[in-house]
């Protein structure tokens, strides 16, 4: 719960007042406290003045931080005492975007890669087999021909595949 004071209560030299842009103001110990500053900057444990940047790699979710008392989503312009919290949030959903973006377009390739590779041992079985079902050795003079031509045309799909997975890791390396 938040307490609630009067203005005339706090002395300004010793608790610095925040206002958030919905309006709402707290002392800076008791809005650090519950929206977890020192969750991205390692602070004096006696006076609480931010000491250095901690490491910020989020094991868990972050969330954009919220004036505690009516969760409207604290505006980095307008307070920039929490920027870092802000950014935090912000950079996490950017990721877990482009990771999510990523896997869709990596089991696309995916699944290209599994239908080539069953066309290709189709493909295989197909010419040894020759036309009517005989051995490689009995394929006649126009048989040879068509499967010239189906051998030229067999690897296109799979070239076409390899330079798109070279451009997708190309872009994702790019983003990242
Ligand atoms: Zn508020």
């Amino acid at each position: 719960m938040v307490e609630l004071k009067e203005f005339r209560e706090i002395d300004l030299d010793q608790s610095p007042i925040v206002g958030l842009a919905c309006g709402h103001f707290f002392t800076a110990e008791t809005l650090d406290g519950m929206i977890g500053l020192s969750e991205v900057y390692e602070t004096d444990p006696t006076t609480r003045v931010p000491l250095r940047l901690k490491d910020i790699s989020c094991d868990l979710a972050p969330t954009i931080p919220q004036c505690p008392l009516c969760q409207r989503p604290i505006r980095q312009f307008v307070t920039q005492r929490y920027n870092r919290l802000v950014n935090r949030a912000v950079i996490y959903e950017v990721s877990k975007r482009f990771i999510a973006t990523g896997q869709t377009e990596l089991q696309e390739l995916e699944s290209r890669l599994t239908d080539i590779e069953s066309k290709l041992q189709r493909t295989r079985a197909e010419l040894l087999m020759g036309k009517a079902g005989h051995h490689l050795m009995d394929i006649h003079q126009a048989d040879m021909k068509q499967s010239a031509q189906r051998l030229k045309t067999r690897y296109k799909p799979s070239a076409c595949l390899r330079s798109d997975m070279v451009h997708f890791q190309q872009r994702t390396m790019h983003r990242h």
